[in-house]
């Protein structure tokens, strides 16, 4: 593995992380960048893996949730199972950067239906923007089989300001992830068994039908198949 006090060379880093471990490349990224290191979770697999692995090599390590105010009600239960069954002791949670009143007064609770890009700005993309200034690594749970949109995803991405994306489960799939699950006894999304493979907003989010891909209930019918905080920032050219 690379010398974490050497200066940062994308390439030789992703050469040496494509082989290394979830658990590796989650050490190498608090090695290197700590304290200023978050993981968003949304409460699916991916996330709550992350969140497992991340408690053992960096307890005191932040690990983020922006609560929409349209999540499932199933989805806010388990956060609170999973936070306690892990034991996180940095739990943060964004929230809107509009207050619901007026976000409904202005834009009407169904923004979604007609503009479900804005809705996502002021719901979710701006909060964790705010967020992000003096975050140096930024651990999320992306994966290239999630489909089309996140094949060429590596280990580790650069963005502007100092900002890195750190994509610990690049190579893994979903089946690697429930399998984790199941070996750590770590508890599974209730909806999960109702045929929801990728869980976000409800109104958003409707159950995938056989053959289709993982990420295909979200927005279906829509023309957005991303929430846009993994195409906010500008990848460092
Ligand atoms: S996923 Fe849907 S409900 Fe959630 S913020 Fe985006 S458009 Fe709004």
């Amino acid at each position: 593995m690379p010398s974490v006090r050497a200066a940062l060379d994308l390439d030789a880093v992703n050469r040496d992380l494509e082989a290394a471990t979830p658990q590796q490349i989650l050490t190498w990224t608090w090695q290197h960048f700590h304290p200023d290191v978050i993981l968003t979770c949304s409460f699916q697999q991916d996330g709550v893996v992350l969140a497992h692995m991340l408690h053992a090599v960096a307890p005191d390590a932040r690990v983020v949730f922006i609560n929409t105010g349209f999540h499932f009600p199933e989805t806010l239960a388990y956060r609170e199972e999973v936070v306690r069954h892990i034991g996180l002791r940095h739990f943060v949670e964004l929230y809107p950067v509009m207050p619901r009143d007026e976000f409904a007064q202005r834009h009407g609770l169904d923004l979604y239906a007609r503009d479900p890009d804005l809705c996502c700005q002021i719901n979710k993309v701006e909060p964790l923007r705010r967020y992000l200034p003096g975050v140096r690594a930024w651990i999320n749970g992306r994966r290239r089989d999630q489909g089309a949109t996140r094949q060429d995803i590596r280990a580790v991405e650069a963005y502007q300001d100092g900002l890195h994306k750190v994509n610990p489960l690049a190579s893994w799939t979903a089946r690697d992830t429930f399998y984790y699950l199941e070996r750590h006894g770590l508890p599974m999304h209730p909806l999960f068994e109702q045929g929801y493979a990728s869980i976000g907003c409800a109104p958003c989010t409707r159950p995938v039908l056989p053959g289709e891909e993982e990420r295909s209930g979200r927005w279906a019918g829509q023309n957005k198949t991303e929430c846009g905080i993994h195409t906010l920032l500008e990848p460092k050219a």
